[in-house]
């Protein structure tokens, strides 16, 4: 039987992140009925992230028989047999959706793993560019942005994660019926390196929220 994918990498991070909350909670020898509260949410917030699953799934997700770091392992190794991989993607395809830039330096593929990826993305050293590739509402999207080169320790906006971040920029295609050459620029602080980015980011708000705007839709 096909084993059906319906976790996505985003969504098991947050899993993964819940585990260690309550990991840290059991460290701090908390009073049982405490640790039981903690379990009890991490596992209601996780169902929160899968509307409608069936009763056998809600059962695979349910967290609170588990003890040991060990089951902990097993438990997450489980689950990434439900991955839904990001969509495969050819260097064609990414050229195509980059024409402005003739010279596009496109990431190595085949070093990438799809299970693994909320979203692509890429640095352009040489022209202090950024490409970020999405699937937005069922179709494959890029955007390019501009980078100021000095990264810093701070909060990224995807992932919500403390790391090395850059300033990123993108002129957004929005525009104003009124004035042609109107043209507004959005920038965030994001991780420099988005593979990190991608092990870390527990939901999609901020980067669906970011691609809208720049893509003016
Ligand atoms: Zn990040």
């Amino acid at each position: 039987m096909m084993t059906e994918k319906f976790i996505k990498n985003e969504q098991l991070n947050f899993i993964k992140k819940q585990i260690a909350l309550i990991k840290e909670s059991s460290k701090k020898n908390v009073p049982q009925n405490v640790l039981t509260a903690v379990i009890d949410l991490a596992n209601a917030k996780i169902l929160d992230l899968f509307p409608n699953l069936s009763l056998e799934k809600q059962e695979m997700l349910d967290l609170s028989k588990l003890k040991r770091d060990k089951e902990y392992e097993q438990y997450i190794q489980h689950l990434t047999d439900y991955l839904l991989p990001f969509p495969k993607i050819t260097e064609q395809q990414l050229k195509k959706m980059f024409p402005k830039h003739k010279k596009i330096k496109l990431p190595d593929l085949s070093t990438i793993d799809l299970n693994q990826l909320t979203y692509l993305s890429w640095n352009d050293l040489g022209y202090n560019k950024k490409f970020i590739v999405y699937e937005l509402e069922g179709k494959i999207v890029g955007i390019d942005c501009e980078f100021a080169p000095s990264s810093k320790k701070n909060l990224c906006s995807f992932c919500n994660s403390f790391g090395d971040v850059a300033y990123f920029s993108t002129i957004t295609k929005a525009k104003k019926s009124n004035n042609p050459d109107y043209y507004k620029s959005i920038g965030n602080l994001i991780c420099v390196d988005s593979s990190e980015c991608n092990k870390k980011i527990t939901n999609v708000e901020y980067v669906t929220t970011f691609l809208k705007n720049s893509l003016g839709i």
